[in-house]
């Protein structure tokens, strides 16, 4: 078991509902359990002009290895029909890996912390 952090983001179609939504899939991710959610809070884009962020962070204990959980939570991501027209630039749905355990991993698909 591992406990990670996921940073999750929107500034698309009704954010709040958007990151809510993500708090409940994070929770229904095989082996792992929600042990805590951060407030939710609102913070300005940065980047193109584009609406403000709504963010907050889920803490997970998961036994889902690091690619494997980025492989989750970019589903999770898919489901929500992410937009990504720009880079930086407004999606429906952000889940970033922010830290997994006390590891540091440096490969093309993720980077951590
Ligand atoms: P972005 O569009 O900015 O959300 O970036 C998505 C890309 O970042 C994907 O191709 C991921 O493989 C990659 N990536 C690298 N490190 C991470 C991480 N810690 N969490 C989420 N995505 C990551």
């Amino acid at each position: 078991m591992a406990l990670a952090y996921i940073g999750l983001g929107s500034n698309l179609e009704d954010p709040l509902a958007q990151v809510t939504r993500a708090f409940a899939e994070l929770a229904d991710l095989p082996t792992t359990a929600l042990l805590a959610r951060s407030s939710i809070y609102t913070s300005r884009a940065i980047g193109p002009a584009q609406p403000d962020y709504t963010n907050a962070v889920a803490l997970l204990d998961t036994q889902l290895a690091p690619i494997a959980l980025l492989d989750a939570l970019q589903a999770i991501e898919q489901a929500h029909q992410r937009v990504r027209v720009q880079h930086w630039g407004p999606r429906t749905l952000d889940l970033d890996l922010l830290l997994y355990g006390d590891q540091t991993i440096a490969v093309e698909r993720l980077t951590v912390p």
